[in-house]
């Protein structure tokens, strides 16, 4: 089946999509996106992702003319007319089409996209493959808690990943604080105690993220949300991500280093266990 798309109101085939040249996103990235994953024909936490999709709108002051009802209902015919198994909803708000001018502008509809497209295979417990991460400054903005379409930097690190033959680039500030991966959050397991970056502005709290702390506050393991510098990161016994798109993804290697020759070592081992859990509640009943 063709991936399948709703414009400001319209049912059509993805790249029948159109936007004007005009649309704010295009022009100045003024806009915002949320991502969620479709698991056996299911949408994954959808309203959290529609709950941090209107708090990115509001924190750049474009009023979402939707409700989280109506776009609920919208994704579920998407999912239905498309027949998608296994793939992402991609919603993306601009502030629409204006003549190019700095200032917000005055009556202007947003534009609201949402699309679904399936992955060829499923995610699941047995398809964890591990990745090798290099470390690189934080050269984004102070506003990372909004999910804003402005990814360059984040794209460049991605690059230079890429380059470097590993899958994500860990972030840190120039105080040597690790905030994120360009698309994940990170974990560390450092003296025994998970850590992640507290929710800040220096961080997107990620859904993923979210779900992996719910997971350890109900277990014997502690983790806490206490930023980690750089300098620890070779006391870390081991490191994950997190993200929407790649779930929980063990790190081998940091800057060439290995973190643990097995991996996922015992903390992430579990924490998959568990998240999988809820996938498989969610998503399979
Ligand atoms: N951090 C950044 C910068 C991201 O882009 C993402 C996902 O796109 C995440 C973290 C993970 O968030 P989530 O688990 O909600 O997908």
């Amino acid at each position: 089946m063709a991936n399948l798309a709703w414009i400001n109101g319209r049912f059509c085939e993805l790249d029948d999509a159109k936007i004007g040249v005009q649309d704010r996103g295009f022009l100045f990235g003024d806009g915002v996106y949320d991502v969620a994953k479709i698991y056996n024909g299911k949408p994954f936490r959808l309203p959290a992702h529609i709950e941090r999709l209107q708090k990115s709108c509001g924190a750049i002051s474009i009023e979402l003319p939707y409700s989280a009802e109506e776009i609920l209902v919208i994704v579920k015919k998407l999912m239905t007319e498309s027949e998608c198994s296994d793939g992402f909803v991609y919603m993306q708000v601009t502030r629409g089409c204006a003549p190019r001018d700095h200032f917000y502008p005055e009556g202007v509809t947003p534009t609201f996209l949402i699309y679904v497209v399936a992955i060829g295979r499923p995610a699941s417990k047995d398809t964890v493959i591990p990745a090798d991460c290099i470390t690189l400054p934080d050269e984004r903005w102070m506003n990372c808690h909004i999910k804003s379409i402005n990814l360059l930097p984040n794209t460049m690190a991605i690059q230079k990943a890429k380059k470097a033959g590993a899958g994500e680039a860990i972030l840190y500030r120039p105080d040597g604080i690790i905030t994120e991966g360009t698309r994940t959050n990170i974990f560390a397991v450092i003296d025994g105690t998970v850590l992640t970056h507290p929710e800040s502005n220096l961080i997107l709290t990620g859904i993923t993220r979210n779900i992996a702390l719910e997971i350890f506050n109900k277990s014997h393991i502690t983790a806490l949300e206490k930023p980690v510098k750089l300098e620890d990161l070779s006391r870390a016994t081991e490191i994950w991500t997190t993200s929407t798109g790649m779930e929980i993804t063990p790190v081998r290697k940091v800057d060439g280093r290995i973190i643990n020759e097995n991996v996922p070592g015992p903390v992430c081992s579990y924490l998959i266990e568990e998240f999988w859990k809820i996938v498989e509640r969610e998503c399979w009943n």
